[in-house]
């Protein structure tokens, strides 16, 4: 059999070589820390949480719940140590992180055919028959080996920031200022526009393009310059002190205003066109937002009978409608400096920010156009993606990737053909909206109800009860789930009965 190389010994990392092992394989997993670490690890320890202790409800019939119960049933052995390591937490499943790292350590520790390299790994050999290679080395992937996987992907294929967008609190919007629309009144009139008079825009510009912005740190600087734009996110939520004293939600989680930096001051990055910061664009001349993200056109102000000089579209945000998205607003300003600025903007006057525009390092490609079902590069099958940097965001998502990986390459090493996950599950959507969505503008996705195979439309009509429309979703998807177990294991003759 061919030997599995597993490179990052965080989440999904750990799980695939588990996996691959348990599954009779020989592995070797790489993890570059301590000699090397990313601007977000704390320790050298493996399955580090870098930031929340969740992994995620464990209300009956949520999708993160129906993936954790896939991965249950399927022995996911990262899942099985964090529920040994798990902390009261209401209706999420949080764990003491150093208790579970340390669990994980003890089963790679405790499984023979699992060697540890504590080595940086800078190059990968797409050539060598004899080894598999699963790339699970995270959304903060070291700057040589990002170059590496844009050498066999192409540079343009690889994302190296994100970007989100201000969100506002609905109730304190001045709706008397404010107006329903859909541009050319095309579709219904969700957006609410704030519109701009030629004063309001110039003042507004002037306070945007003098603002101060978060300055550049070091640990930023990527090997080329592409990126991509992802605006309007939602994940895991997680607090932070807004500059004037309020709480304030950073939606993903992710950098604080002191590690969120950004690298243009530096001169060394350039942007990717989509993925440009408000103050960036503004910059580029008087009119740019009036053309670009604050166009006006189309959007009759009904109190004035015409187009206003510029606009700022909100988007609802959620399905309560109490909270909005400055569409296009992503920028790289301090919080304190962005809640004058877009205070600024008429009917944000007295406006609470529930979150502040953001940029922030995460390594991912567009699996869309690069991977298969089964995880593996279409143009070099023996390296597979697995974790954040395959395109799942989130704990439980990387480590159900990784299983999955750790799963295809065993069965790969064993010239078996991999079976990819069956859509109607969980486990099965995540990889199906990976590798099906528009690669143009695709963008990391938590599992959701959106994800999963939606229910027949008839029945959809007939169910009038969302819950128990979603107890049927699961329920479908806990079957597919089973009946795919249940072949997998049957074909393989080199399946181990591992105690899980
Ligand atoms: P990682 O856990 O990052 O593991 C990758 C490993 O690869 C690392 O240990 C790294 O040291 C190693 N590595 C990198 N390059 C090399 C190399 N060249 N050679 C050898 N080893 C290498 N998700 C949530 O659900 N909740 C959160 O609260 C949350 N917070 C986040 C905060 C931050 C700052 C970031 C960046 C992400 C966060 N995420 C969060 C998203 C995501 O869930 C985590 O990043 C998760 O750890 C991803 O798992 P992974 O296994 O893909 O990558």
């Amino acid at each position: 059999a061919k030997k599995i190389k597993v490179i990052g010994g965080g989440l999904a990392g750990p799980e695939a070589a588990l996996q691959a092992a348990r599954f009779g394989c020989q592995v070797d997993l790489y993890e570059m820390r301590p000699t090397r670490s990313t601007e977000a690890h704390q320790t050298s320890d493996f399955a580090e949480l870098v930031c929340s202790n969740s992994l995620k409800s464990e209300s009956e019939n949520t999708p993160p719940w129906l993936l954790k119960q896939e991965m249950r049933r399927a022995g996911s052995v990262l899942l099985t140590e964090a529920d040994a390591s798990a902390v009261p937490a209401g209706h999420a499943l949080a764990v003491d992180r150093v208790e579970f790292s340390r669990r994980v350590a003890d089963r790679i520790a405790a499984e023979p055919r699992i060697t540890v390299h504590r080595e940086e790994v800078t190059t990968l050999d797409e050539n060598d028959p004899d080894t598999i290679t699963i790339l699970a080395s995270g959304p903060l992937t070291s700057p040589a080996l990002a170059a590496e996987l844009q050498r066999l992907t192409g540079a343009d294929q690889l994302a190296f920031y994100d970007s989100i967008s201000p969100i506002v609190d609905a109730t304190t919007i001045d709706m008397d200022k404010v107006y329903f629309a859909a541009r050319w009144d095309k579709g219904t009139a969700d957006y609410i526009n704030c519109p701009f008079t030629k004063e309001e825009y110039d003042r507004f510009l002037d306070a945007l393009t003098t603002a101060e912005a978060v300055p550049a740190k070091e640990w930023e600087q990527i090997p080329t310059a592409s990126q991509k734009r992802h605006p309007e996110r939602s994940g895991e939520t997680t607090e932070s002190k807004d500059p004037e004293g309020a709480d304030i939600i950073n939606a993903v989680g992710r950098l604080s205003t002191s590690t969120a930096t950004l690298l243009h001051e530096s001169g060394k990055l350039q942007y990717f066109e989509g993925c440009l910061p408000i103050e960036e664009t503004a910059r580029r001349g008087r009119d740019t937002l009036r053309f670009g993200p604050m166009k006006p056109a189309g959007l009759t102000n009904p109190k004035t009978g015409k187009w206003p000089y510029a606009v700022v579209q909100l988007r609802q945000e959620n399905l309560r409608a109490d909270s909005y998205n400055l569409v296009g607003f992503q920028n790289h300003l301090k919080f304190g400096e962005q809640a004058r600025v877009l205070r600024l903007i008429p009917g944000l006057e007295n406006a609470t920010f529930l979150r502040y525009g953001q940029i922030h390092r995460n390594s991912y490609i567009n699996a869309p156009a690069l991977l298969t079902e089964t995880l593996q590069l279409k143009a070099h099958p023996s390296i597979m993606i697995a974790g954040q940097l395959s395109g799942v965001e989130g704990y439980t998502e990387s480590i159900a990737s990784g299983m999955l990986a750790g799963r295809y390459a065993a069965a790969i090493a064993q010239g078996i053909t991999p079976t990819p996950a069956p859509r109607g599950s969980a486990n099965g959507s995540l990889t199906h909206y990976i590798t099906h969505a528009e690669s143009k503008r695709f963008q990391p996705a938590n599992i959701t109800f959106d994800l999963l195979l939606p229910l027949e439309p008839e029945l959809r009509k007939k169910m009038r009860d969302k819950k128990e429309r979603h107890k049927l979703q699961c329920d479908r998807a806990l079957e597919a789930w089973a009946a795919w177990l249940n072949g997998v294991e049957q074909n393989s003759v080199h399946v181990e009965s591992a105690a899980i």
